[in-house]
């Protein structure tokens, strides 16, 4: 079975996907790999070149399939899925001959070795690749993965999420059009073709998705001692000085929290803010989501929907926690939430006990930065930590005394837009990065090379 073949049938028929399916298919990855077709850095360009035309080319086809699953603005997708990952991809190809050219150590490095010694590091690639994702950026989590793995010569297995499966549809179909079929394969499908995939060895998997399967995929990688880097999610707390104007922290704050209907794995996840800040700083949320989405947000076409029925009701449970500042509205059956601000929250309510995920923002009040620095502590390592303030001890105190996958001030969610900032979490938030060269460190693995004369 080729992987176009696969890929064209439906999700019924894709669910009699088999573990001798998966072996087969893994085997012929591993075979290219094998011939060494795509270790020369000629076929990594050509093939970060064709993948940036399937996103150009076909710009207005990705957006139909995410708007069908998610609701996503057409402008959405084209910032947050096609051109970040073709950002990616361009910076990866300005860079890549550069992040690939060995490391030679300096010689005082080499006391005591016979004269003439060299030595230094080289990244060589790992082999074959498995890439699953989610579908909250069902695109640029699938492809920007698949950025970092090809630039790094290696083959790859995709697994695009059956929750989004207008999206999954569409990656499986312009995959193998576009790239080297002997080396990269779409499987779509849900958990029956991710177990059987997981049941395959491979060099690397990287995951991105909820912590319950982060397990499952570390435990599968574990029977194989193949290497994993886990992309999780998390509650990303936003801290807010009292000092700071609410208005200008509002509008940046509802742009990253309501974006996606609130369903990034970055979206800041509850604030602390001390007693006097919290009503003001509502109040100016509610003005900022009028701002964005007008007064009805569900007729607006900026705004998003939550994926399906499942996660609306989890979403939707969290509703009654605290106090509605403003919003609260639902629609079952148009899978709408409306952009929410829930006040005097304590933090044993239902919306303090799991990442949140949804259009729901909670304001919990703390009686300054102790306190909060506590209340971050007490609790998992987030993906991300926010911090609004205009005062260097605070930052200081927050990036020194906190641990946090990325640490953003005044523009939440923009620091994974840097590519040469690594991403990725700690702890529960996840293990590894990716992102510009750290996709490269990743995917490869760097070899140390000594070298020393006969004579
Ligand atoms: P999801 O339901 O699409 O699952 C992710 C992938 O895991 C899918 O491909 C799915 O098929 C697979 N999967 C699901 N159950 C499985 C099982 N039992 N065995 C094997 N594979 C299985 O997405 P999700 O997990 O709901 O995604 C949301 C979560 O992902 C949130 O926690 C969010 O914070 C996190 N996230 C993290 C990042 C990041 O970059 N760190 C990005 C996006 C989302």
């Amino acid at each position: 079975m080729t992987e176009t073949a696969e890929t064209a049938e439906t999700a019924e028929t894709a669910a009699e996907f088999t573990a001798e399916d998966a072996a087969a298919l893994v085997g012929r990855l591993r075979a290219a790999f094998r011939t060494g077709r795509t270790k020369p850095l000629d076929w990594r360009v050509r093939q970060l070149t064709r993948l940036r035309d399937l996103l150009t080319e076909n710009r207005e086809a990705i957006a139909d399939a995410v708007h069908a699953d998610l609701h996503k603005p057409h402008a959405e997708t084209y910032a947050a899925e096609v051109d970040f990952t073709v950002r990616e991809i361009d910076h990866t190809l300005e860079h890549l001959a550069q992040w690939l050219s060995p490391q030679p150590l300096a010689a005082g490095a080499l006391a005591g070795l016979p004269e003439g010694s060299t030595a230094g590091t080289r990244y060589e690639p790992l082999g074959t690749v498995l890439v699953i994702a989610p579908w909250n950026y069902p695109v640029q989590l699938l492809l920007a993965p698949l950025a970092g793995a090809l630039a790094a010569g290696n083959a790859v297995l995709l697994k695009p999420s059956e929750v989004t499966p207008a999206t999954s549809a569409a990656m499986a179909a312009l995959v193998p059009r576009y790239l080297d079929t002997d080396a990269v394969a779409v499987v779509e499908g849900g958990v029956p073709e991710t177990t059987a995939l997981l049941a395959q060895r491979y060099d690397h998997i990287f995951y991105t998705g909820n912590g319950a399967v982060g397990r499952i995929v570390m435990r599968a990688a574990a029977e194989h001692l193949t290497p994993v880097t886990l992309e999780l999610g998390g509650k990303s707390p936003v801290f807010v000085d009292r000092h700071v104007s609410v208005e200008a922290v509002a509008t940046r704050l509802a742009g990253a929290k309501f974006r996606n209907a609130g369903q990034t794995c970055v979206a800041p996840d509850y604030v602390l803010t001390d007693p006097e800040t919290a009503p003001a700083l509502a109040r100016a949320l509610g003005e900022a989501v009028e701002e964005l989405f007008g007064a009805d947000p569900q007729s607006s076409p900026a705004y998003g929907r939550i994926v399906n029925q499942r996660h609306f009701d989890r979403v939707a449970a969290l509703l009654g926690s605290g106090t509605t500042a403003f919003g609260g509205r639902t629609d079952r059956d148009d899978l709408y939430i409306e952009p929410t601000v829930l006040t005097g929250v304590r933090p044993d309510e239902p919306v303090m006990a799991e990442e949140i995920f949804g259009p729901v923002l909670p304001i919990l009040t703390v009686s300054g930065l102790d306190e909060a620095i506590g209340f971050i502590n007490d609790r998992d390592k987030p993906l991300a930590l926010y911090g609004f303030t205009e005062d260097d001890t605070t930052r200081r105190r927050l990036a020194d005394e906190t641990s946090s996958g990325g640490l953003g001030f005044g523009l939440p969610m923009a620091h994974l837009r840097v590519s040469e900032l690594p991403f990725g979490g700690v702890g529960e938030s996840g293990l590894g990065s990716y992102h510009g060269p750290y996709s490269i460190a990743t995917f490869s693995h760097r070899k140390a090379r000594l070298d020393v004369p006969l004579g």
